[in-house]
């Protein structure tokens, strides 16, 4: 199978920007901008249309020295404009991009990420500090974008100019967009999840060769929990209380693999009701996210054509010949047949660092450029506003 625009990992740059935009691009702030997510983010950041990086930040080891230096560039050749671009500490007062992109260890994030929505300025983050936190919207777009709307809730809980928007873990990325259009057809109840993660899950420089060369590790630290509540959060539905969380079972197993990209995550599904198998595919091929997001979605440079790609030949996914469908946006979705055990198993497999970190920030941050509903009107324009934000 191939896939048009399987390899490009840049946005499509012919997305036209919101005319309220007047033509210039908004200025970014990346945090964690020297590990691998961060290091994501600069890719594919280079060349959007609406979006310029303007300052790069991480930690006291980093800080004051010039990107080049900080950060041992993983892949690919780090954008010649910004090496010489001096890293800042992760401090609302040295960094004054209107919207930030979060790439900071879960150590860091905790403190930092609140210190820059108090001071104005919407964040995006991929760490899981704030995930689950009630008044903070955990968002896959085509899953649940309606819960954005749980910002009003959270700025004036919180009485932060700013806001804060996270997306989910990695792993629950990929199962997630393979699961809601079959919890919204069918109604699920339980979920087992066994996981083959790659190693640019574990950050840079993560895993030890030795660890992890010819080799399978089924354990990574807090891994399961995640991908177990994070599930019930995105597939539930927003009411005047929030998020409503559905009564889903879910069981997870974590495991590393020798893979560079990629996160494979067999599933085997019990439903409500019990399917065809057809049916089931029919879904998949057929879903787009939730009703009223369609257009919106057509209009942002990083979303794909097809969230889900269904492949048809029996040996597939497989993250070497499909992690990069859609620009690493797209998930791909293989072997659905019967399960002896639930009803139905099927195999999912998407980008980590692009899907499932870097990417998808960056799609929700899109959204909130176009004031896709139920996003609170008028939020990015006081931010950008507030923080005095130039465009180039
Ligand atoms: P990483 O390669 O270890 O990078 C961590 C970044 O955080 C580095 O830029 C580091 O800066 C910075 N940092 C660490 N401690 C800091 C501190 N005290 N103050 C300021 N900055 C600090 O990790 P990663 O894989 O990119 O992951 C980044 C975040 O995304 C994590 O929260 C992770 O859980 C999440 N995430 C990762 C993936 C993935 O596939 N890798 C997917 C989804 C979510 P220095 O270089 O200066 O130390």
């Amino acid at each position: 199978m191939s896939h048009p625009d399987s390899l490009a990992a840049q946005p499509r740059a012919s997305s036209p920007a919101p005319a309220s935009m007047r033509g210039k691009r908004l200025p970014v702030a990346i945090l964690g901008a020297t590990g691998a997510v961060g290091q994501t983010f600069v890719r594919l950041l280079e060349g959007h249309p609406w979006f310029e990086v303007t300052e790069l930040a991480a930690s006291a080891r980093s800080a004051g020295r010039p990107y080049h230096e900080a950060a041992r560039w993983i892949e690919g050749q780090m954008p010649a404009r910004l090496r010489d671009v001096v890293v800042q500490p992760c401090d609302p007062a040295a960094v004054r991009a209107p919207i930030v992109f979060s790439a900071l260890d879960s150590g860091a994030a905790g403190d930092v990420e609140p210190a820059f929505a108090s001071a104005g300025r919407l964040v995006f983050s991929n760490a899981k500090n704030y995930r689950m936190a009630p008044d903070v919207p955990l968002l896959i777009p085509e899953v649940n974008w309606p819960h954005v709307a749980v910002l009003e809730r959270q700025r004036a809980l919180r009485g932060w100019t700013g806001a804060l928007i996270t997306n989910a873990n990695c792993s629950v990325t990929v199962a997630a967009l393979a699961l809601a259009p079959l919890h919204e057809a069918f109604g699920i109840e339980r979920v087992f999840a066994a996981t083959m993660q790659a190693v640019s899950g574990a950050g840079y420089p993560g895993v030890a060769s030795l660890d992890i060369l010819g080799n399978a590790i089924p354990y990574i630290a807090d891994e399961e929990p995640k991908i177990e509540q994070e599930m019930r959060k995105l597939l539930g539905t927003y009411g005047e209380n929030g998020v409503a969380e559905p009564a889903i079972r879910v069981s997870a197993h974590a495991n590393r693999v020798p893979v560079e990209h990629g996160h494979t995550i067999c599933l085997s599904v019990g439903f409500v009701r019990r399917p065809a198998i057809a049916d089931v595919e029919e879904a998949l091929r057929a879903w787009r996210g939730p009703e009223g997001i369609g257009g919106f979605l057509e209009a942002c440079p990083s979303a794909p054509a097809r969230p889900i790609i269904v492949a048809d030949a029996p040996d597939r996914p497989q993250p070497r010949r499909d992690v990069n469908a859609g620009r690493g946006m797209s998930v791909t979705v293989g072997r659905v047949r019967e399960d002896t055990l639930l009803d139905v198993k099927l195999v999912a497999m998407g980008h980590n660092t692009i899907r499932g970190a870097a990417g998808g920030s960056i799609l929700n941050a899109e959204l909130c450029v176009l004031g896709a509903p139920p996003m609170p009107a008028g939020l990015l324009a006081e931010i950008t506003a507030a923080a005095g934000a130039t465009a180039s």
